[in-house]
């Protein structure tokens, strides 16, 4: 069985004050066990020791991104290893943000995340399809491009959760209906039955990301092959804890 896992990507939002606020939130809710619902909060980088400091420790941290290769001289960034040194257990890697802002290809995506697990993190990967994409028809080549280039360059996925978040979704209000998360992350399934394997097929979560809230989750979270969220504005309030407990 795959456990229900839940992201709150908190992108770059946040003081110190209201990290401060969110972990007490958080620390003070009643969810489901760990053994139910696996809990993962992603903080900027700034804020990533403050928030595992204070965090409870059946909650976990991410980084919002990590450099490609080992680090040196490339200013600005941050490596996997120093995620690794720092105790921060996952990564999310090619969020739509950063592939259309910052112009992240398939093949960087796929570099990043092989690198990443190479090192020891876990990785929350991110594919989706542009509204535009979506309406001519291409949402299962686009996002299938964007899971065979990160497949190409890995062999293990024990520590692989893929999300679903498709670009017209995220920030917009316009959430998926569950119907049209259910249909992608069943092809998703499909893509990785065909193309990896049954066995990883059938235990690598799939979770979807895009305007999901406290009052449409629990009929996403009801779908076969949704086995989670990634969250983004809703992460920063307290319905983040309504959604936890959508895995029961
Ligand atoms: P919203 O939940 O704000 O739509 O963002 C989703 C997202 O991008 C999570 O990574």
């Amino acid at each position: 069985a795959r456990k229900f896992f839940v992201g709150g990507n908190w992108k770059c939002n946040g003081t110190t004050e209201e990290v401060k606020k969110i972990v007490t939130t958080l620390n003070q809710a009643e969810v489901p066990s760990h053994d139910v619902v696996e809990v993962v909060v992603s903080p900027p980088f700034v804020f990533l020791t403050l928030v595992k400091s204070l965090l409870r420790s059946d909650f976990h941290v991410a980084a919002q991104n990590c450099w490609v290769r080992k680090g040196g001289a490339f200013t600005g960034e941050v490596s996997a290893e120093m995620l690794v040194n720092l105790g921060v257990p996952w990564v999310i890697i090619g969020h739509s943000e950063r592939r259309a802002l910052l112009n992240e290809s398939n093949e960087f995506v796929g570099d990043k995340v092989a690198y990443a697990l190479s090192q020891g993190l876990k990785v929350i990967a991110c594919v989706g399809e542009t509204l535009e994409q979506r309406e001519s028809g291409s949402t299962m080549s686009v996002v299938a491009a964007q899971t065979k280039a990160i497949a190409e360059k890995i062999t293990n996925w024990d520590n692989v959760v893929l999300a679903y978040e498709p670009v017209w979704a995220i920030g917009t209000g316009k959430v998926a209906t569950p119907a049209q998360a259910q249909e992608v992350h069943c092809e998703l399934r499909k893509w990785l039955s065909e193309n990896v394997g049954a066995d990883i097929a059938a235990s690598t979560r799939i979770i979807y990301g895009g305007s999901v809230n406290g009052a449409n989750c629990r009929e996403l979270a009801g779908q076969p092959d949704v086995d989670g969220f990634l969250v983004g504005g809703a992460s920063l309030k307290p319905e983040f804890v309504d959604i936890i407990k959508s895995a029961t």
